[in-house]
């Protein structure tokens, strides 16, 4: 069964599914739309073009993916891929060379990674410590308190701890956050060591039982060493309050910044080592393709995805969702 058939009877009968499921799959939708009509409908509508398959037909194939943000190195391994396959089973037909084409995408995705669980892996006891990193404006304030926001309705005890010391404004949103969402916070003065800050957050932690720390850095575009020097002390002071802290490390990356945000994520890949990616403002991009770039060029699995602005819209990153996102979304279930 090719992938389009599979995904259309997985998700067929979601309106008879469990009710978050059904939300999920329906932020997907709504969050790709833009990404979707970049995508989904220039392939059928070069499907339509052409009654057989031709080497234009193929070129005209990676300047979509291209234009999708899939990066010209995976889009030419994709195509590659996907014209063995057609020439080996003598396949002509432009839907079902699409359809060839969208299951390498599938398959690459699926294999580059072990199997992940994209939730938070939680400590077996004691505070699990996750710290955020990325530059300027990607979003990762708002992720954060988007990541409190679930892990608070699951019955965690979450804490947050203002690290970014360095932007003016930065300790004062976080702490708006923490009163919407009603969890503590832990802050330093303005412009302190953020490493003092980390520590007062782990012994807070350790003294009244946060299940969750959620640890906010600063975004600053800095020299490579600069950051390396920043994060891995903040790591160290972590570690000596709490053991094996922090216990997740993730990149926030804008969506909308396409390859660029690529670039960034190796020289943070350097600094420390990242157990995950979140990319945020999916829904105000149409080049949906970058969730499988950032995998392809950096192996770094993508843990969530933001989908919108509302606090519901950070997702856990699901291969099938996200594709059922890109290509069909809400049309599929006439
Ligand atoms: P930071 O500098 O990395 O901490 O970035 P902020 O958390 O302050 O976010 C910058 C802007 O991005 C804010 O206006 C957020 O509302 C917006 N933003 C973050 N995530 C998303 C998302 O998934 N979708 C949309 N549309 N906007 C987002
Ligand atoms: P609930 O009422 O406990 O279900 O939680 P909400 O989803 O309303 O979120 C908690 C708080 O965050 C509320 O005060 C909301 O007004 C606020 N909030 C939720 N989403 C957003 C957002 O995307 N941006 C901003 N600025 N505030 C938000
Ligand atoms: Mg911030």
């Amino acid at each position: 069964m090719g992938l389009f058939s599979f995904l259309k009877s997985k998700f067929a009968k979601k309106k008879e599914e469990a009710p978050a499921e059904k939300a999920a799959l329906d932020t997907y939708s709504k969050g790709m739309e833009k990404s979707r009509k970049n995508f989904a409908s220039k392939l059928d509508e070069l499907s339509k073009r052409y009654a057989k398959v031709n080497e234009e037909y193929f070129e005209e194939l990676e300047q979509i993916l291209i234009e999708s943000d899939v990066g010209v190195e995976l889009s030419l391994r994709l195509i590659e891929e996907t014209l063995d396959e057609a020439t080996k089973n003598k396949i002509s037909e432009p839907k079902a060379i699409n359809e060839l084409l969208v299951d390498k995408m599938f398959v690459g995705y699926a294999t580059s990674g072990e199997s992940i669980q994209n939730e938070l892996h939680f400590a077996p006891e004691g505070p699990t410590v996750l710290l955020v990193c990325g530059v300027n404006g990607v979003g990762k304030t708002t992720t954060i308190a988007k990541l409190a926001y679930r892990y608070i309705r699951q019955g965690k005890k979450v804490l947050l701890v203002a690290g970014d010391t360095f932007r003016a404004g930065a300790v004062e949103q976080l702490k708006i956050w923490a009163d919407r969402l009603g969890c503590p916070i832990v802050t330093g003065k303005p412009e302190s060591d953020p490493a003092s800050v980390a520590f007062e957050g782990a012994a807070y932690a350790n003294q009244h039982g946060v299940d969750l720390a959620i640890v906010d850095t600063a975004g600053r575009q800095q020299t490579k060493s600069n950051l390396m020097q920043e994060l891995s002390k903040i790591s160290r002071v972590l570690s000596k309050e709490i053991p094996g802290a922090p216990h997740e490390t993730f990149l926030v990356l804008d969506g909308t910044t396409g390859q660029n945000g690529v670039l960034q994520a190796s020289s943070f890949k350097e600094a420390c080592p990242l157990t995950g990616i979140v990319v945020t403002k999916m829904d105000g991009t149409s080049k949906g393709g970058i969730i499988l770039s950032i995998r392809d060029t950096l192996g770094i699995p993508v843990r969530f995805i933001g989908l919108g602005e509302k606090m519901e819209d950070l997702q856990e990153f699901d291969l099938d969702k996200y594709l059922y996102g890109l290509l069909l979304g809400e049309k599929s279930d006439e």
